[in-house]
């Protein structure tokens, strides 16, 4: 089943490793190659590598649409005259990574520009030229690209890419998507080689009780009282030991307090490190704790359930101990709700192999965020149309976190915007 997620998400794990490749000083990027060869700071007695001279008359008309980078540009090379089209990358074997060789639109290619002077494009008509620029730029010490002119404002060149094929931004974010989703499940993959995938999964759940500040205490105490130790407990019993380990037990919960000292597990050396300040009522770990038992009651029912259905399941489910405990409204509510079925089922179900790639796009969508609006809107143009699903929703953090959010990565240098 992770196969064919791994097939959905390949598109994007290509992209991100030439992101990796990329992310190095000096990096010049496409469009800041593009601009240098239609600016005047293009360097001068350019040759081929068997030493024809060429000479840029016209560099021709920058094409942001599909097709070559360059229209009718006029060359010269060893003073024979030629007009057509130019096509520039970073490296002479992209021409043969964008598959240009099989499409007709790039038969008008009179010469392949590239930065790096090599490996060779194996699949470049012999007639069409390669000139490397870096050697000739470089000449007088390195290049410096970004004293170029800023490209223009204005969209995003991903934006030009993905606008010019029907279906790819959905393609990219979906293939995103299945990325994250998968680095997520390998977590659990590995506890599944090691023997005990479910402890893991007990791990995680109690982690995402923890809000973030809570996490590392949620988590030692999974730990202190494996899942292993609590499984032949009845339910409440099972909430009773995790809260009297954990601290969380008061006077007042005497009858818990009893079940907790007969299970025989005692109290830890060292305190748990509980943040309540601010805290609100409802985010109190006693109550987390309590709707993380229930989800334990419920765990074999909600790892079969659909996707589209599971969040509020979660939360019905996050009830079990509410009317023996007093504890009024579900204690996991609907938007954490669905982060835990994104950050934790989807992922422990990918590494189980019992989700594929189909069912992943029933996801149902988490909170809009800050960084999916920012991204959407770089991709898109548009405010509004924010994919409503959460496979293409955790495209959008992926993009964010990889591509737009990254310090060694421009626009200017972003792989996601290479035709
Ligand atoms: S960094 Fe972000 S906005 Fe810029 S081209 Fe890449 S994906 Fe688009």
């Amino acid at each position: 089943m992770a196969a064919d997620l791994a097939t959905l998400a390949g598109p994007y794990a290509a992209r991100l490793r030439r992101a990796d490749a990329l992310a190095e000083p000096g990096c010049p990027g496409e469009a800041r190659l593009q601009a240098l060869w239609q600016s005047d700071r293009r360097p001068k007695d350019l040759a081929l590598p068997d030493g024809t001279p060429v000479e840029v008359l016209d560099p021709g008309r920058w094409n942001h649409a599909p097709g070559p980078d360059f229209r009718d540009a006029l060359l010269s090379f060893g003073g024979a005259l030629r007009r057509g089209d130019v096509e520039l990358h970073l490296r002479p074997a992209d021409w043969d990574a964008h598959g240009h060789a099989a499409d007709p639109a790039y038969a008008g290619v009179i010469l392949h520009v590239t930065w790096a002077p090599d490996p060779a494009a194996k699949t470049l008509p012999p007639a069409v030229p390669t000139l490397a620029l870096r050697p000739f730029a470089e000449r007088e010490g390195p290049f410096d690209f970004a004293a170029l002119p800023q490209p223009e404002p204005g969209p995003r060149p991903c934006r030009a890419r993905l606008e010019a094929e029907p279906g790819a931004r959905d393609r990219l974010l979906s293939a995103a998507g299945a990325h994250r989703l998968l680095a997520k499940s390998r977590a659990f993959a590995q506890a599944l080689q090691a023997g005990d995938p479910f402890q893991a999964f007990y791990e995680g759940l109690l982690g995402a009780m923890g809000y973030g500040r809570n996490a590392a205490p949620f988590r030692r105490l999974a730990r202190e009282v494996p899942f292993a130790r609590l499984e032949s407990l009845p339910t409440l019993r099972r909430f009773a030991v995790l809260a009297g380990v954990g601290g969380l037990l008061k006077e007042d919960r005497r009858a818990l307090w009893d079940l907790w000292w007969e299970s025989g597990f005692p109290p830890p050396l060292r305190p748990y490190e509980w943040d309540f300040r601010a805290m609100r009522p409802q985010n109190h770990p006693f109550r987390r704790l309590a709707g993380a038992v229930g989800l334990l009651h419920h765990a074999g029912a909600l790892l079969e359930a659909p996707l589209d259905t599971l969040p509020r399941a979660l939360s019905e489910a996050s009830c079990h101990l509410c009317e023996a405990l007093s504890l009024k409204g579900a204690p996991i509510g609907a938007a954490r709700a669905n982060a835990i079925v994104t950050n934790l089922f989807v992922p422990y179900r990918i590494a189980l192999g019992t989700l594929g790639a189909e069912r992943l796009r029933a996801l149902p969508g988490e909170d809009v965020s800050q960084p999916m609006r920012e991204v959407w809107h770089r991709l898109s143009g548009a405010l509004d149309g924010l994919p409503k699903d959460g496979l293409r929703q955790q495209g959008l953090l992926q993009i964010y976190a990889d591509f737009c959010a990254n310090p060694a990565l421009s626009c200017a240098c972003c792989p996601l915007a290479e035709g």
